[in-house]
């Protein structure tokens, strides 16, 4: 299917369903970041709606929570085959709206079906404890119950593998699910949810709802939802936290990044540049575990530069669907905007600019949001650059006399998503782990994405809340513990 397959032009929801006209006045156009031109129309869904929907999802959950699991599963292998069968489609569909390249697509959409994947195995990740004898004669048991109806608010980056962090999660355990995907990039999660339709699961259970932050808040404001999940920016984390607190509801809210990269005096330093630049480039640098800042320990700063430049000389800017392009077009002018804006002020600040993106053209997308790969050096981490999240194509690269200051400066952030380490020395590993104050972390890796199978780390600013998402974590947030205590006296 194409873009104009899933939709006629203005987006709708899909609730308890059926695809539903959005009726209200407020709404944004949806368009290709790499040429200017208009996808579709997103209108979004009036606070006032906002109850209908979870209230579909609310009457779905007093059958869909007492199914058998194995019945429940059943819908996500479907949605499995669907989404390889469409892995595809879906990729070009993501690319032209977002700006990434194809293969970066492909490579969001496969991290997305894992979670379909693991979420499969509900029917052992559920389980909980029993104990025989847990005093005389009594016997007692844990057992994770469902909740009711939870939303998931997703930001722009990872349009078609965010949603999937949750999604598979909430419903196999035996929840009702609402997405309100990012209103940039609706028609990846518009995609999803004709395969969702396809896949046969009960009506209401899977619902999607458009919207920008009036509909978010009608969702975090509503005391019959039983949660929600959030990723996207600090500031807007930290409101949801607090929102949805205040309801009364279950919260987990992943927030933005500012990743650092450590490079030892002992790395190899060709590879550790190859991952860096690849690390803080991909997806444009919009990416939450892009490493944008590399801190080098000792004489290797010089040689690690220079190796880092090689690499981003080769890097091609142009459109995502074009099999050569390295970096896309960015989500829009006004991001593109910001970030030529902070690379003004890393200049301003005195960092030594080595590769300038701004101004970068591409032959053929006059219209389109580019910034060519910029690098900074002899950078100054207490600079905006070091400190602030660009989320653009810019790698900031810093010295440090030795591994203690750089693992210092690292942790030297508000933020707490991500860094990697470059190190021949399993010491420096240890102390590394132990020391990074950060959620995800990586040895020799540049990108430290865990694999669906575990959970999405992050705290400091990076992450409000105690349960992650993915994995078992997010089977915890989503089921409630519930302890029976059980004694059978003779009759
Ligand atoms: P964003 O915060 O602008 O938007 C995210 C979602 O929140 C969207 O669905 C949007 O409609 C909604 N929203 C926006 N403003 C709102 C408001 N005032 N009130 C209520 N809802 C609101 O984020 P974005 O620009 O779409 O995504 C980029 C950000 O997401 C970056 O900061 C990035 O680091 C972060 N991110 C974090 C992770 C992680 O795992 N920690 C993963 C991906 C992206």
């Amino acid at each position: 299917m194409d873009i104009d397959d899933i939709t006629d032009g203005t987006l709708r929801n899909y609730v308890d369903g059926e695809w539903t006209p959005i009726d209200g006045d407020d709404g944004a156009d949806v368009v290709n970041p790499a040429t200017g031109e208009t996808l579709g129309h997103v209108p979004f869904t009036p606070p006032g709606s906002v109850a209908d929907v979870v209230s579909a999802g609310d009457a779905a959950f007093e059958t869909w929570r007492n199914r058998a699991i194995e019945d429940r599963i059943q819908p996500l292998f479907r949605l499995k085959s669907l989404l390889e069968e469409h892995q595809e489609d879906i990729a070009r569909v993501l690319v032209t709206e977002h700006g990434k390249n194809l293969n970066e697509a492909r490579g969001e959409l496969r991290r997305g079906i894992e979670n379909v994947e693991v979420a499969c195995g509900a029917p052992r990740l559920m389980q909980d404890g029993f104990l025989e004898n847990a005093a005389p004669e009594i016997d007692e048991m844990a057992v994770r119950r469902p909740l009711g109806t939870f939303a998931a608010i997703t930001p722009f980056n990872f349009p078609g593998m965010i949603p999937l962090w949750f999604l598979p999660y909430a419903v196999a355990t035996g929840n009702s699910f609402v997405l309100k995907p990012s209103e940039q990039d609706p028609l990846t999660a518009q995609y999803l949810f004709h395969l969702i339709d396809e896949a046969g699961f009960p009506d209401g259970v899977v619902n999607l709802v458009h919207g920008g932050p009036d509909t978010v808040n009608a969702l975090l404001e509503n005391e019959d939802l039983a949660g929600a999940s959030f990723v996207g920016s600090t500031p807007v984390a930290r409101h949801v936290y607090e929102t949805a607190a205040r309801t009364g509801m279950r919260v987990q809210a992943q927030g933005g990044a500012k990743n650092y990269v450590v490079v030892s005096d002992s790395a190899d330093l060709e590879y550790a540049a190859a991952k860096t630049v690849s690390s803080s480039f991909a997806c444009g640098g919009e990416r939450c575990l892009a490493n944008d800042i590399a801190v080098v320990v000792g004489d290797a700063y010089e040689p690690f530069v220079e190796a880092v430049l090689d690499v981003v000389d080769d890097q091609v800017v142009g459109d995502g669907l074009d099999p050569d392009t390295d970096i896309g077009a960015l989500i829009s002018p006004g991001h593109a905007e910001r970030v030529a804006d902070l690379i003004d002020a890393g200049v301003e600040d005195g960092n030594e600019l080595l590769r300038d993106g701004r101004g970068v053209t591409v032959d053929g997308y006059e219209e389109g949001t580019f910034i060519g790969p910029t690098v900074f050096g002899e950078v100054d981490t207490d600079s905006r650059i070091a400190q602030e999240e660009i989320f653009g194509p810019v790698l900031g690269i810093a010295r440090a006399d030795d591994f203690d200051e750089a693992v210092r400066k690292l942790n030297g952030t508000d933020f707490g998503n991500a860094a990697s380490l470059f190190t021949a020395r399993g010491g420096e590993a240890r102390e590394f782990r132990n020391r990074a104050d950060v959620g995800n972390i990586g040895v020799n890796v540049g990108t430290a994405a865990p694999m669906a199978f575990f959970h999405f780390g992050g705290r400091k600013d990076s992450f409000f809340g105690d349960l992650h998402a993915q994995a078992e974590d997010v089977v915890r947030f989503y089921t409630d513990e519930t302890v029976y205590i059980e004694r059978w006296p003779d009759v």
